[in-house]
């Protein structure tokens, strides 16, 4: 990171575990190669992720500048982008952490099911940004332009940021062949950032959920989403783990005269925060031959597209408090509290008019 003789620009740096953020000024990156693009961060959004990395349990190198799930304008193209995405200066992407220069040899990258031959999200020697390369916390970011997805017209850069990781790890769980024939689902942690995502998805898809939590601002949250999603929302059932009862719970929404007991609950439940008490919950809430899914990872890149699309068609809304670049450490100590939704750092996504 040195700083002689270049532009400088704003970074939050990881420079040791157990520390909050450097807010410094480094060189900002320039003239892109081969594939890469330098994105101009509009939204930068804070993952749990960031905080196990920063807190030291990933253990990977320092100084890094963490986040990888953001958005924002594409500012310098390498010679190779137009041939392989046709993106262009001036687009607005969104940027997943994965997969950076994908080896395109390995058994991932051969056999790669719907993305493009010679590319895949799972390459193990792909770089991973916010992790083994510098992420979404700074103002500009070198990112690989067959990583990320154009945003369609409408969509915020900080509405965007928090779908590159929580929406697309929440939809690829909804879309997991084990819940295909579901029809009725639980979201346990609904109110949070991943949950609140996925109630809405999950209602949107057709499906009848139960969302529970156990905080007043997570469940307030999720009741918000139920009342503003009108007809749709009917089919949310709103739960707080702290006072409901689990035999009352896994009975709503279904008519149980005469069904046996083993048969009275819900076909899937999502599973989402890392607790043993709700994942016995969770358990007890299905019915027999259910299944608990807990968090699962979208299967191609053509799922970050389809994602994209089908929230701004149906008009899923990310619940998001955006934070100015300068306030991030109050951002951190808020996300440690266990606050619902999704927090995201602004860096000019409002300049587009577009932000909620
Ligand atoms: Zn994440
Ligand atoms: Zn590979």
């Amino acid at each position: 990171m040195s700083t002689s003789g270049s532009t400088l620009m704003n970074a939050a740096v990881v420079e040791q575990f157990g520390q909050p953020y450097t807010l410094k000024q480094i060189a900002r990156p320039r003239n892109p190669e081969g594939p890469d693009i330098l994105v101009k961060v509009l939204a930068a959004s804070y993952c749990h992720t960031d905080a196990v990395f920063a807190a030291g349990n990933l253990s990977q190198e320092l100084p890094r500048i963490g986040c990888h799930e953001f958005a924002g304008e594409v500012v310098e193209v390498g010679p190779e982008v137009s041939r392989l995405s046709g993106l262009k200066v001036g687009d607005l992407v969104g940027v997943p952490g994965r997969a950076y220069h994908p080896c395109g040899k390995c058994y991932e990258c051969t056999n790669p099911g719907k993305d493009a031959k010679g590319y895949s999200p799972y390459c193990p020697y792909a770089g991973n940004l916010g992790l083994t390369r510098d992420g979404g916390f700074q103002e500009y970011s070198l990112v690989d332009s067959r990583q990320v997805a154009p945003l369609p017209d409408g969509l915020a850069a900080s509405q965007a940021a928090p779908l590159m990781c929580a929406g697309l790890t929440i939809w690829g769980s909804l879309h997991h062949e084990r819940l295909q024939n579901a029809k009725r689902v639980v979201i346990v942690g609904a109110g949070g950032g991943l949950g609140h995502i996925g109630v809405q998805f999950a209602a949107y898809l057709g499906l009848e959920v139960l969302a529970i939590d156990a905080a007043d601002q997570a469940i307030d949250i999720v009741r918000k989403i139920k009342s503003e999603l009108g007809h749709t929302g009917e089919k949310i059932h709103v739960a707080d783990a702290r006072r409901d009862e689990v035999k009352i719970m896994r009975a709503i929404g279904q008519d149980t005269t005469g069904v046996p007991e083993n048969e009275i609950g819900y076909d899937a439940v999502i599973l989402l925060p890392e607790s043993q008490r709700a994942f016995d919950m969770g358990m007890q809430l299905l019915r027999n031959h259910g299944t608990m899914l807990v968090v699962s990872f979208p299967k191609e890149k053509l799922q970050l597209r389809e994602m994209l699309d089908f929230v701004v068609k149906r008009g899923v809304s990310v619940q998001v408090k955006t934070f100015p670049f300068e306030h991030i450490h109050q951002l951190v100590d808020l996300a440690h509290q266990g606050y619902g939704g999704k927090l995201v750092v602004d860096m000019g996504g409002e300049v587009y008019g577009l932000s909620k």
